[in-house]
Parts: C-alpha cells; sequence; structure tokens
C-alpha cells in the first residue's frame, strides 16, 4: 500500500471526467505519474465508471510496463501513456477520451488552428493532429505504436509538449494532458469546448483564419510566460 495518495488522485481525476461529459460508458482514462518512485497509475480497463473504485486503479512501472500493484489488468492504452512519460519528461499526468468534438477532428485528420484567444490561453499555437499508423504499426504493439507516432508528430513540427498540452490521434481521438492528472483532464475538457467553437466558427464563417501571432503570443504568455500575470499572485 505504497502508493495510496497517488490512487486515490488518479480515481478523482478519473471520475471528473463523466462530471465534465467527456466520457460515457468506459471510454476513457487518466494516469498520473511518480517520477521519483519511477511509476504511474491508471484505470483499470473496462470497468465502467460509476462501478470504479480507488482501490481499483492499477499502479504500473514506468521502466517495465508490468503491474507494482493492483489485481486489476490496467487500461489497454496504457502502453501509450508509458511511452508519453518516457519521451515526455515534463508530464505529470495523461488523459485519453473520446469525447465527440475532439474525435470529430481527429476522424476529420486535422489540426486545431488558433482560432480564438480561449485556444490561445491553453495551447500555443495548433493542436497536431498525427499520420494514420501503418499496417505493420496496427498489427502489433499498437497502443505503444500510438504513443511513438504522437512523439513524432511533436518532433516533427518542433513543438513543445508542454506549450501544446494535447494531440488528436487521426482516426482515433485526443490525449491530452498536464501536470498532473487533474490538470490533463482540465486540458482535454477545453480541448473538447475549442473543437465544438472551432467547428461553428467554421460554419459560420467557412473562410475564418487563425488568430494573429500577436493575439496568440499576448493569450498564452499573460497565463504561461515567464512574466505570466493572469490570475493572482502565487506565494
Ligand atoms: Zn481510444
Amino acid at each position: 500500500m505504497h502508493f495510496e495518495a497517488l490512487k486515490q488522485r488518479v480515481y478523482h481525476a478519473n471520475m471528473t471526467l463523466p462530471a465534465l461529459d467527456l466520457v460515457i460508458f468506459t471510454w476513457g482514462n487518466v494516469s498520473e505519474v511518480d517520477r521519483e518512485a519511477g511509476v504511474f497509475a491508471i484505470k483499470p480497463s473496462g470497468v465502467a465508471y460509476d462501478e470504479l473504485r480507488a482501490e481499483d486503479i492499477v499502479v504500473v512501472s514506468l521502466e517495465t510496463g508490468e503491474t507494482v500493484e493492483g489485481t486489476l489488468n490496467p487500461s489497454s492504452d496504457t502502453a501509450t501513456h508509458r511511452y508519453l512519460y518516457r519521451a515526455f519528461p515534463d508530464l505529470g499526468g495523461i488523459v485519453h477520451t473520446h469525447s465527440p468534438w475532439a474525435v470529430s477532428w481527429a476522424q476529420a485528420c486535422r489540426a486545431l488552428p488558433a482560432y480564438g484567444t480561449t485556444h490561445a490561453d491553453y495551447f500555443y499555437g495548433e493542436v497536431p493532429c498525427t499520420r494514420k499508423l501503418s499496417d505493420a504499426e496496427m498489427a502489433e504493439a499498437y497502443e505503444m505504436n500510438t504513443g511513438k507516432v504522437i512523439v513524432e508528430t511533436f518532433q516533427a513540427q518542433a513543438k513543445d509538449p508542454m506549450a501544446v498540452p494535447a494531440v488528436l490521434v487521426a482516426g482515433h481521438g485526443p490525449f491530452a494532458w498536464g501536470k498532473s492528472g487533474e490538470n490533463a483532464v482540465h486540458n482535454a475538457k477545453v480541448l473538447e469546448e475549442c473543437c465544438k467553437m472551432a467547428s461553428q466558427a467554421e460554419i459560420i464563417n467557412p473562410r475564418v483564419e487563425p488568430i494573429e501571432q500577436g493575439l496568440l503570443d499576448k493569450h498564452y504568455m499573460r497565463k504561461h510566460g515567464p512574466d505570466a500575470y493572469y490570475g493572482q499572485k502565487k506565494e
């Protein structure tokens, strides 16, 4: 029982998904990492949210992918989470959902342009969409290859995963991340709202353009830049 607090946090972050209308049935999972202990905790596979209990959360080794604590199988997406934690050392929590607006963009195989300041407050530029996986990548180690293609996308576009804490996986759906599981869920909800608003903006004006770099900089930097001044001063 080493990881009680971590499991409690991951349980609560998972339960936020149905509360925020980001999942139905079992269509999502949240994890959070403990870098010092070399483990992350994640939702068990196939357990419905109304039956999920904190003690069901599974603790997995970051190095081997083996279960360290827990009796249930970890989420089928565990290998994707593990690959992302290992490739992006600043990630504290990861969430995957099939929330409908973000999935719509992923299915359309389109990156999400920064059409407004809601987007710019959280994502410094376009949220990228990955390429599709090859047949070979799907046939073997599919979940790990999903992580790989996400990392490949960020590297190819020289994007900082902490400045753009989400991705759309082509033909599949969104992954979002953050400093903790709870923060990752927050970013997943913002992504869902931004995808919805972008879809509507394109209906209202099919020639809508991304906001100017100056407005993107202003909104992102006042919340996240070195001289951030949004909100209340932290002691
Ligand atoms: Zn999925």
